[in-house]
């Protein structure tokens, strides 16, 4: 849809769910906000003042939100700790967190401490076939001892896409509050946070946003939280006319702003605001279908010529997200072969194949060429693609 926007790697890039490739526009972008530097120093912080807030609108596009229900600050998990900490409030009978057994561990490892600092515990949503969650299992989940509820929209391994839309419905009418990891779906599918009235969220930005290594992470809070005070406050979420009066009293800003905490980092926000301008060419839901084309051409592919590979990732196109995973013994093996041969995939202990055909950018040649060297290895007689690795 957009591969003239790339500085592509050579070779067939299937990772982009994991870091997302160069764009022109990020490099100008970087570039510029290096020359301020250069010039500017000090004088620039004018300039690079409200970074974060500007890049809100287009991201409340992405996320289905009011723009003052985002911000760019901190990390994926480092944002779950501040909402955990401003949302958390154990009471009465509802004491506990609510999260899933197949998480991204570093949002368990955030949600079990602060279980652990409320004295109340973490439960998981229990899967069947250790890749996917059923939706009568999640909802059965949802008693009277939880507080909060903390779902991935889709699901870092298997690639399965939740219903954010319905879920956060049966949440909220138990009263329970909800919270969604959006870190594999912002960039690859539309959002409508605002009226499904998700209480709060969080992502990344060098995934499917392209904004490279390490770029700033994003909050959603809901309005109807906008007076809640930010539970881990620092002077960059301060009311931003009043800032620099250096009160001792913190007056937050109204909305997300308010959970910023320290100085962003202006030429990693520069990243974003380049990678943001190719998303503002393109109509999301058209990304969403291009996406479904991608991965149903692969799955296509990979039922006629790798009958070997089981796939993990539901094949309903309404419950898959932006990735593709295939289970086979000997995954490592085939990723350092397909990496040989110039293709990256990724691979996830101890037997996944993760490939992501990213619809702005990827192409259905280069999904069957990268099959046909998949059955070229396979067919290689390698025996070490019999056998699963030993570690
Ligand atoms: C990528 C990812 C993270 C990464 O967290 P960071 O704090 O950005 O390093 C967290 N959660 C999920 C679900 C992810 O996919």
């Amino acid at each position: 849809m957009k591969r003239e926007a790339f500085l592509l790697p050579r070779g067939i890039y299937l990772d982009g769910n994991s870091l997302g490739p160069l764009t022109h526009a990020a490099q100008a972008a970087v570039e510029r906000r290096l020359r301020q530097w250069q010039h500017g120093a000090v004088n620039a912080w004018e300039e690079w003042f409200a970074l974060s807030e500007r890049l809100s609108p287009a991201l409340a596009r992405l996320l289905g939100s009011h723009p003052d229900e985002i911000i760019t600050t901190g990390t994926t998990t480092s944002n779950l700790h501040a909402l955990l900490a401003t949302f958390y409030r154990p009471s009465g009978e509802r004491r506990n967190l609510l999260a899933t057994s197949l998480d991204f561990p570093s949002d368990l490892y955030a949600l079990r401490a602060w279980a652990d600092r409320e004295g109340g515990r973490l439960r998981l949503v229990p899967t069947r076939d250790g890749h996917t969650l059923h939706p009568d299992d999640l909802i059965a989940s949802l008693t009277g001892d939880i507080a909060l509820a903390w779902f991935p929209t889709v699901l870092y391994r298997s690639g399965q896409r939740l219903d954010v839309t319905g879920i956060t419905r049966e949440v909220r009418s138990r009263g329970i509050l909800i919270g969604w990891d959006a870190a594999h779906s912002i960039g690859v599918m539309p959002h409508t946070l605002h009226d499904d009235g998700a209480d709060f969220a969080v992502w990344c930005t060098y995934k499917y946003l392209n904004a490279g290594p390490g770029s700033p992470g994003g909050l959603f809070v809901h309005r109807r939280h906008a007076a809640l005070r930010p539970g881990l406050p620092g002077w960059w979420g301060h009311e931003k006319e009043s800032q620099f009066a250096m009160r001792s009293e913190f007056t937050p800003a109204p909305g997300a702003a308010g959970y910023q905490i320290g100085t962003p980092s202006i030429l990693a926000l520069a990243g974003l605001e380049g990678a943001l301008a190719v998303f503002e060419e393109v109509d999301i839901s058209e990304v969403r279908s291009r996406s479904l084309q991608l991965t149903e051409a692969l799955i296509r592919l990979a039922d006629e010529h790798l009958p070997e590979l089981i796939l993990r990732t539901p094949r309903a196109p309404e419950s898959r997200g932006g990735h593709v995973v295939f289970e086979f013994p000997a995954a490592r093996h085939l990723s350092l072969g397909l990496r040989a041969r110039g293709v990256t995939p990724d691979f996830r202990p101890p037997d996944l194949l993760r490939l992501t055909p990213a619809p702005l950018y990827n192409t259905e040649v280069e999904l069957e060429e990268a099959v046909a060297i998949m059955r070229e290895l396979l067919n290689s007689g390698d025996e070490v693609l019999d056998e699963p690795l030993v570690t």
